[in-house]
């Protein structure tokens, strides 16, 4: 992330712009970057699909989705018609080399420099792969660094797949000019965990395997997989959590300190902790990784249906929706202390969290009971913030232990709503810092570390599916994985701090 805002005129060219992404995420951004004067001047947004509709259709169906996700509560019109005057539509098949031709002709006559170039790859994934082939036929891009290609999630299915669609992209593109987006690493607080290690000189001496016990990585969500049936059914939340998000935020707890903040010096270190993590041989599958499916359940007082009962999911579908993994990460930092990653959908509440749970004191004089040893949470769903417990004296005339909590959230200390993650992440291709995105080799070492699984649940299918009601924290084969090591999953901070102060943990 770059503190120099000014940025060169911009065309942004969207394909699989009659899409949820677009209208849910992409366009409400740009949207919210526009009213807060942060866009390119000139800027344009060409949207590419199949779909035949005309311009106005187009920015209808974009205002609509402004109207729900943008973080503006009321869309003005006059706003409105200034921003959309820089949109247009072209109905196109992905394979018509006819309209890769004209694509980057002409728009920014009159303008005041060359404009910067953006091909934001929004179609479902298989369709990556023709749009870079049919991009390299015009073989303009290789080695300038206006032309940026970005590339949502899923990367790829696996190592090899992964691995094949870098070589098509590195046929075309240079490493610099490719954005492989993992819209976590947009979020506030996953950012602010690099300033909270490397800004605070108190934590670094303490963040090791001397004082850390283990470290817990939690994201929940209570929805289940709703619309999305038909991609899910392919992927699962190993696919689409663990490989990307979770490693992800393993990586930024884990990585050792960085010289500087240019982008691939941070890139590197991550990369580095995806080096070091033990290798689970395909024997060890099912004593490191424990998969789920929910069933009907109750999530926040609603009756939820099973998975399978979702739409376009196959009746017997052995699609995991939920996963529990232990890692350890073999460098000096980090032996012998695991990292137990979980995520799962229709669970009993929407959290991400990151929780390292500090060693017990070695001694205290106190008394005979055990004293909750220090953790530190930090939250950043529902509510951004930092959590540490400690523990302090009651007031009264017995020497009376209590843990009591340091909490902060973004919100009540910065009074300053987040951008959202797309925001920041488009404003980086924007000024061309490569920074929050994934490079190749983190991707296919991330695929790399999962492969022994991927490999052993395809073989062995799931018979116990589905294995947790929805609205519990997964199956009960969750809890045996860290319990065989005599710990347990943490209660989410934000949840135990909420129900505390007696107001519940429900932000949305
Ligand atoms: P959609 O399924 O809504 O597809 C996007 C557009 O691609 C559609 O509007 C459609 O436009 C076109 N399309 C659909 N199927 C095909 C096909 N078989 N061949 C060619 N074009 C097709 O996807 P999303 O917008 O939900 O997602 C887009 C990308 O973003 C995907 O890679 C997805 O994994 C990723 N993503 C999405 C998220 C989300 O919340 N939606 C979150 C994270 C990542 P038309 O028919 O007009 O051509």
């Amino acid at each position: 992330m770059l503190d120099d805002l000014s940025i060169d005129p911009t065309v942004i060219y969207i394909f699989g712009a009659s899409g949820d992404l677009a209208q849910r995420k992409i366009i409400p951004a740009i949207y919210d970057l526009f009213i807060k004067d942060l866009m390119p001047k000139p800027f344009f947004i060409i949207g590419l699909a199949r779909t035949p509709l005309t311009d106005d259709d187009f920015r209808q169906q974009l205002r609509r989705g402004v109207g729900q996700f943008s973080q503006q509560s009321k869309v003005d019109d006059e706003i409105w018609n200034k921003f959309a005057s820089n949109i247009k539509y072209i109905g196109t098949e992905y394979n018509d080399s006819n309209i890769y031709r004209s694509l980057f002709a002409d728009i920014e006559q009159g303008w005041r420099a060359t404009a910067s170039r953006i091909l934001y790859l929004a179609t479902p994934p298989e369709m990556f792969a023709t749009i870079v082939g049919q991009l390299g036929q015009s073989n303009v891009f290789r080695g300038k660094e206006k032309y940026r290609i970005v590339i949502e999630k899923p990367f790829g299915r696996d190592l090899k797949s992964a691995q094949k669609l870098n070589s098509a992209l590195a046929k075309v593109f240079d490493e610099s000019q490719i954005y492989r987006i993992d819209h976590y690493l947009g979020k506030e607080t996953v950012q602010n965990i690099l300033a909270f290690r490397f800004a605070n000189a108190m934590w670094e001496p303490i963040w090791n395997r001397s004082f850390i016990d283990h470290v817990q990585i939690t994201v929940s969500e209570q929805v289940g997989v709703g619309r999305r049936g038909g991609y899910y059914e392919h992927a699962g939340a190993l696919r689409d959590m663990i490989q990307n998000h979770l490693l992800q935020l393993m990586c930024l707890v884990a990585m050792e300190p960085p010289t500087s903040f240019q982008a691939d010096e941070i890139r590197n270190k991550k990369v580095d902790v995806l080096h070091a993590i033990r290798p689970i041989s395909r024997d060890e599958v099912f004593k490191f990784a424990v998969r789920g499916q929910y069933g009907s359940g109750i999530v926040a007082g609603e009756n939820v249906a099973a998975y399978r009962e979702e739409p376009n999911v196959a009746e017997h579908s052995g699609t995991e929706t939920f996963v529990a993994i232990k890692f350890y990460i073999d460098n000096w930092r980090w032996q012998g202390v695991p990292f137990y990653l979980r995520t799962g959908k229709g669970m009993e509440a929407r959290v991400s969290e990151i929780s390292l749970q500090f060693r017990p004191v070695p001694h205290h004089p106190f008394s005979k009971r055990v004293i909750e040893p220090n953790r530190l949470a930090i939250q950043i769903e529902p509510k951004e913030g930092i959590m540490l417990l400690t523990q302090a004296k009651e007031p009264g005339l017995v020497m009376k232990i209590k843990p009591v909590e340091m909490h902060y959230t973004y919100d009540e200390v910065f009074q300053y709503s987040s951008p959202g993650a797309y925001e920041t992440l488009l404003l980086d291709v924007m000024r061309g810092d490569p920074g929050l995105f994934m490079r190749a080799d983190q991707v296919e070492m991330a695929w790399s570390v999962l492969s022994s699984i991927l490999e052993v649940w395809q073989d062995i299918p799931e018979v116990g599916f589905p294995n947790y009601a929805a609205g519990e924290w997964g199956p009960q084969e969750a809890e045996r994985l860290i319990a065989q090591d005599g710990r347990s999953w943490l209660f989410p901070a934000c949840l135990e701090f909420e129900n505390k102060k007696g107001d519940g943990c429900d932000y949305n």
